[in-house]
């Protein structure tokens, strides 16, 4: 193997017909763009390719006129149409030599899995002179890289089968790529709700496009904005100190007040360390959301010290039995009403003895809406010893069920997170 140089981009580069048939979806390729990209290695494009050695090579060398560095997925087998490592030791104008360890890995492999080996496996010990050969526990195909030589491009073959790929990209690929890193990337995540995704772009626009170390990436889910603030530095420590530069800076604008919590997973989560740093339980009664607040609360496993339970109350004689809402608020105001999801909340709190119950009641559509109470609207509310809260929810008629649901669950946990109790 050439004196390898830094590695600072990347092509993943995927072979395999049925890849390109959509017989199988390329998971590999995003396995690797997400543990390059924790590397601080910029993947600058995903290539796939059929069985095919020309369209292989010249994809190669279009890879390598942008990145230092391609890892290939898939090929690497023993039968004919398995042309990975040929090709791509073709391109560096290797010759391919027998490579003694690999094969008394593979005889060995097949002899501890009572399998028989054919000849055809052999053709998975020639490597090409010079390679870097690591060993593969969990197939026959073993992985290698090579490099050019003046050490500016290297290749990375790994083979396609997601169970030999993924573990040994961590116990191989990741040390050596690890060795010829040259810096240090850093990620925080800023977890916003409440803002949609233009209007946190709008207000922090500026600051977004001139950033260019760190960068602010934003993602969006149902109500949902998250923002990945990446600085790549010389050491952990720097680059941990320029995303809280940043973060700092993001946090004294507007977006700052919907901001629920840094690095903390999901809403449902910060509600549980919410409720933990501050003892205290939480119950709920859900009408429309139909579960969903409790299913997402209880996702967490061991959240019992905190989430008491809850009551799906769909019917108004199941709102009247088991939360105790009055008859006269169902008939006066509706079950979709302001005063409904106070009662709810008041009574599942009252009879769970819980800290906080927290309701939901609305129309998620697609039909129950009408002129005063369009599909979308939703009322929730919360409740505790000092009182009730209920938050009026307008949500577009033309979104989905789900998404209705689950922007109302939303809302019931950013109003536990903002209550002072
Ligand atoms: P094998 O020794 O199993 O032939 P190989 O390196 O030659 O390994 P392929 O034959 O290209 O790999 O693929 C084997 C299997 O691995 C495919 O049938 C598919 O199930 C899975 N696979 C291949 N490429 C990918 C990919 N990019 N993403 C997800 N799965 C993949």
């Amino acid at each position: 193997m050439n004196e390898a140089r830094p590695i600072r981009t990347a092509e993943i580069l995927c072979v395999g017909t049925e890849l390109l048939l959509g017989d199988i979806v390329n998971t590999n390729a995003a396995y690797l763009s997400a543990r390059l990209a924790e590397l601080g290695i910029h993947v600058y494009r995903h290539t796939v390719v059929g069985d095919n050695p020309e369209r292989l090579s010249r994809a190669l060398k279009a890879a390598f006129e942008e990145a230092d560095l391609v890892i290939t997925s898939g090929g690497l087998g023993p039968t004919y149409d398995d042309l990975t490592k040929e090709t791509v030791a073709a391109y560096f104008g290797l010759p391919l030599e027998l490579h003694e360890a690999s094969l008394d890995a593979i005889r060995s492999y097949f002899t501890r899995t009572g399998r028989v080996m054919t000849k055809n496996n052999e053709k998975q010990a020639m490597m090409p002179r010079g390679a870097h050969v690591f060993p593969n526990h969990y197939g026959t195909a073993p992985s290698l890289a090579i490099a050019n030589e003046e050490g500016t491009k290297t290749a990375i073959m790994l083979p396609g089968p997601p169970g030999e790929l993924c573990p040994i990209f961590e116990e191989e690929i990741l040390p050596y790529l690890k060795s010829r890193r040259t810096s240090v990337l850093v990620s925080k995540n800023i977890h916003i709700f409440g803002m949609g995704e233009s209007a946190v772009e709008e207000r922090l626009k500026e600051l977004m496009t001139k950033a260019t170390n760190p960068t602010v990436a934003p993602y969006c889910k149902e109500g949902e904005v998250r923002l990945r603030v990446t600085a790549e530095g010389d050491s952990e420590a720097e680059a941990s100190a320029m995303c809280d530069d940043m973060i700092a800076q993001i946090c004294r604008t507007e977006v700052g007040q919907y901001v629920y919590g840094m690095d903390v997973g999901t809403l449902e989560q910060a509600v549980i360390l919410f409720l933990r740093s501050r003892g205290l339980t939480l119950a709920c009664a859900e009408s429309c959301t139909g579960g969903l607040i409790a299913k997402r609360i209880t996702d967490i496993a061991g959240c019992s010290d905190v989430f008491l339970g809850g009551c799906v109350t769909y019917a108004n004689e199941a709102k009247i039995r088991l939360l105790g809402v009055r008859e006269e608020t169902l008939a006066r105001h509706g079950a979709v009403s302001e005063q409904t999801a106070r009662e709810m909340a008041r009574g599942v709190r009252e009879r769970l003895g819980a800290d906080i119950g927290v309701s939901a009641t609305g129309i998620a559509g697609p039909g129950g809406g009408s002129k005063e109470k369009p599909v979308g609207t939703v009322y929730v509310g919360i409740s505790t010893k000092d009182g009730e809260q209920v938050r009026r929810l307008s949500l577009s008629s033309m979104r989905s069920r789900d998404y209705i649901r689950i922007v109302s669950a939303g809302n019931a946990y950013d109003m536990i997170l903002h209550c002072d109790k």
